[in-house]
């Protein structure tokens, strides 16, 4: 049999007429999925591991349909990639259409327009009333990687400086930015040179202001690196894979100030921020900053592989003809499946749904914590908040309850992901096409799995 098989009767069509419930026919994983994983275990290597122990065969809505017919509910978007909703229909057509024109020539060959228009989109919506240019790459990490490059080039300057909790990706320089060894970098070194720390503001942890907070950062990239050094500070305005640590107000403001009174680039990875997931088209805006470089990705194409560097004109220009690219870059399928999705964010009120999904998440997390103290924090923005998990005697993180409250919802059907540097947080990043029914649903799967751990 080949996996095709195993799916392929009543296989449904995915997309926001698949029924958005959450109805589980067999316990996880059934045994097609069983089948299937048992030789993902056979043909993968470990290292790419899952936590969902399903396979998918359809998704939209707010739901993600499994081999066995199990319907899930997805509050984790493919790690805040689906935001526009699975297979959208004007994605669907979007990329159908440009499939069938052409699926690659690569832009620095012969350059096509779609690529051109993802870039005017990009200049014309991320914040800053500056002159700006967009360059395209395949996924969040290589926009890091290059986003690094044109600030050095720029700049003339070496050292870069990320922050505590950071998560910038998987490829060498970016292990070197991402903070958490485990599992990111752990037995994967050397790292990249020219890579330093600073501690980043986190107030449930720190007790800091924003000022104060800041004044400390600056302390150390005055005293440790060197400003005449120091090309770009890169920095996630809520950080995802750390926590959703929300920094204190001030505190981003302050970095940048200095960063433009010292010549160096401020780099917002916006990779999991962007594309309307915190109530505002881009987190940036949250904080009233206007970074010099942002990267974006996972939101930008509803799951195809589109990542971006945006930023200041003269600065994305510092780089040679044929310094930047690669091969696929701004691929034409992934462009029209871009353009689609911006549209979808612009035209379908997904920065106001966004805001609406973090009300009903926050007044949700809000009760559950007003009667269990085991919730230390609640925080984040629009349809990315998530709950960090403590001892309610001591404040030590509970990676232990966390898990086992994830793995609870997982198993009655409902998708949520878990992060922060002490794997004590569940974060929750629903597709912003998810129905509130269908979200309260998932939210009471939540309250029962905590109550019960
Ligand atoms: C996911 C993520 C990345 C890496 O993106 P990939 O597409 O997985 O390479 C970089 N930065 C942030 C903030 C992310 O959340």
């Amino acid at each position: 049999m080949t996996l095709l098989d195993a799916t392929t009767d009543a296989t449904p069509l995915g997309g926001p007429s698949l029924p958005q419930e959450r109805r589980l026919v067999t316990a996880l994983p059934g045994p097609r999925s069983a089948e299937i994983l048992a030789r993902k275990a056979e043909a993968v290597p470990a290292g790419v591991g899952h936590t969902v122990p399903v396979a998918a065969v359809a998704a939209g809505g707010g739901v993600v349909v499994d081999a066995d017919g199990n319907s899930l509910i997805d509050l984790g978007s493919g790690i805040a990639v689906t935001s526009v909703g699975n297979a959208h229909p004007k994605v669907v057509e979007a990329v159908a259409a440009q499939t069938a024109q052409f699926t690659h020539t690569c832009f620095m060959i012969s350059p096509y327009s779609s690529y051109i228009e993802v870039a005017e989109a990009l200049n014309r919506l991320t914040p800053g009333s500056f002159a700006k240019k967009s360059a395209l790459f395949n996924s969040g990490a290589e926009a890091v990687e290059n986003a690094i490059k044109i600030a050095r080039k720029h700049t003339g300057r070496q050292a870069v400086v990320a922050f505590d909790h950071g998560y910038h990706g998987r490829t060498n320089l970016t292990m070197a930015l991402t903070a958490k060894s485990m599992p990111y970098k752990s037995g994967f070194g050397p790292f990249a040179p020219e890579v330093y720390r600073a501690p980043m503001s986190y107030p449930f942890r720190d007790g800091l202001s924003g000022a104060e907070a800041a004044a400390r950062t600056i302390l150390q990239l005055e005293k440790q690196v060197g400003a005449d050094n120091l090309a770009a500070v890169i920095v996630e305005p809520i950080q995802g894979e750390g926590g959703f640590i929300v920094p204190a107000d001030g505190y981003l403001n302050a970095i940048v100030d200095w960063c433009r009174e010292n010549g160096v680039v401020f780099i917002a990875d916006e990779v999991q921020t962007g594309f309307a997931r915190t109530g505002a088209m881009f987190a940036s805006e949250i904080f009233g900053i206007e970074p010099d470089l942002i990267t974006t990705a996972k939101g930008i194409a509803a799951g195809l592989p589109l990542a971006a560097v945006t930023g200041r004109a003269e600065i994305m220009d510092a780089s040679h003809a044929g310094g930047l690219g690669g091969t696929y870059g701004g691929n034409p399928v992934a462009c029209a499946a871009a353009l689609a999705a911006i549209d979808v964010f612009e035209n379908e009120g997904l920065v106001e749904r966004a805001q609406q999904i973090g009300e009903i998440l926050t007044s949700r997390l809000s009760a559950m914590q007003a009667s269990d103290p085991r919730i230390g924090d609640i925080r984040g923005h629009g349809a990315m908040i998530a709950a960090e998990f403590v001892d309610p005697e001591t404040n030590a993180p509970d990676a232990a309850l966390t898990a086992a409250v994830a793995k609870a919802c997982i198993a009655e059907g409902v998708i949520v992901l878990t992060c922060g540097t002490y794997g004590n947080v569940i974060r929750f990043l629903p597709p912003l096409s998810i129905g509130d029914d269908l979200l309260g649903e998932g939210l009471d799967v939540v309250a029962a799995a905590l109550a019960a751990a």
